[in-house]
């Protein structure tokens, strides 16, 4: 590994105003595939990339990335969750997208060091983390659909606050019935660039509707898939169900994370295909009594009120449940160290 610090530490921000991803530490980590093989990884002062205008990332959208958190704990040590998983679904992500593949032990190596480096930059107060983004991009300066020749993967880290600027309130989320995220056999289940960017426009109606988000349903419009950049959880009759994994969905860490912590704690819960019918009658014949996104940014995140056709489906008084707070409370105790790690989800940087 290759470091060259900057000579001058940047002024860092409000930190009681972190918001989230506005922000970005002293340095970054980058390593260039060149010739069939990745160089050696740097770790450099955070800075601008230069880019030909005809590079193939900005033309074809072969880019993807990944998300997740390191904590500092009370004792100040630094703390990851389930950082491999995270490399491995990039891996994926790379395949799928004609990109090569990155050794993932290396890569882990790098971030940690990485953290080490701008650990003075990692907030402490409850809540807060760095936001990890590993990302990688085709670099090959030519026009023509091709997958690139050369590309490079790099990290950048954010000191963030709470992904939603009211923190835990239950947020409000339409139920899209026109535009669609992902078909069958595209690129829904990995994380790639051009996802998000299909998914603006519904998102951005939503928004001037006064909604947080979209709920995504499959390309019949029949089954619920997830919310764009959260799994969905809904709790029918007491038994806790998500969309299964069919190939348009993104799957999920924290949603995984969530299905084993239901499991040891014996709450019933069933992958299942689900469909919008089903969540609506539930809703209407009070069966309905939580539902919940989880993602790396937002942990848990209840859904206070669904929109569907022309009506606001308010979910348990638009209040978080119970099932929702205890998963919470579960995953960010572990995570800060409070509770105990019993799955060996947490990765020591120091
Ligand atoms: C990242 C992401 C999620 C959440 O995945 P986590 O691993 O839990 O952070 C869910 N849906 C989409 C589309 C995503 O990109």
């Amino acid at each position: 590994m290759k470091i060259k610090l900057c000579r001058e530490k940047r002024v860092k921000p409000d930190y009681s105003k972190l918001g989230f991803g506005k922000y970005f530490t002293d340095h970054m980590l980058v390593v260039d595939y060149v010739d069939g093989k990745w160089s050696e990884p740097e770790i450099v002062p955070y800075g601008d990339f230069s880019l030909a205008p005809c590079t193939t990332v900005l033309h074809y959208g072969q880019g993807i990335f990944e998300g997740l958190k390191a904590y500092k704990r009370p004792n100040g040590s630094i703390a990851l969750f389930r950082p491999r998983d995270n490399l491995i679904r990039m891996n994926r992500s790379a395949e799928r997208l004609c990109m090569p593949t990155i050794d993932t032990e290396l890569i882990l190596k790098g971030m940690k060091e990485l953290l080490e480096i701008d650990h003075d930059w990692i907030p402490s107060q409850p809540g807060t983390s760095v936001y990890i983004r590993p990302t990688m991009i085709g670099t090959e300066a030519a026009l023509g659909v091709h997958p690139s020749k050369t590309y490079r993967f790099f990290i950048i880290l954010s000191p963030v606050a709470s992904y939603y600027a009211n923190g835990l309130a239950p947020t409000k989320i339409l139920i899209e019935d026109k535009y669609v995220r992902a078909p069958l056999g595209g690129t829904g289940e990995v994380k790639c660039m051009a996802n998000y960017a299909a998914s603006l426009l519904a998102g951005d109606l939503a928004n001037k509707k006064g909604y947080d988000q979209v709920l995504w349903l499959d390309t019949e419009h029949k089954y619920v898939e997830e919310v764009g950049s959260m799994n969905i959880f809904f709790v029918i009759d007491g038994v806790v169900k998500t969309p299964a994994l069919v190939g348009s969905i993104l799957p999920g860490i924290t949603r995984d994370s969530v299905l084993k912590l239901l499991k040891k704690f014996g709450i019933p819960a069933e992958e299942t295909r689900i469909t919008v019918e089903e969540v609506y009658a539930a809703h209407q014949q009070g069966k309905l009594s939580e539902v919940f996104g989880t993602g790396t940014a937002a942990v848990i995140s209840p859904v206070g009120i669904l929109g569907y056709k022309n009506e606001e489906l308010v979910i348990n008084g638009n209040n978080m449940g119970k099932i929702s707070q205890m998963l919470y409370d579960e995953l960010t105790g572990i995570q800060y160290g409070e509770k105990p790690d019993t799955f060996g989800w947490i990765e020591r940087v120091k």
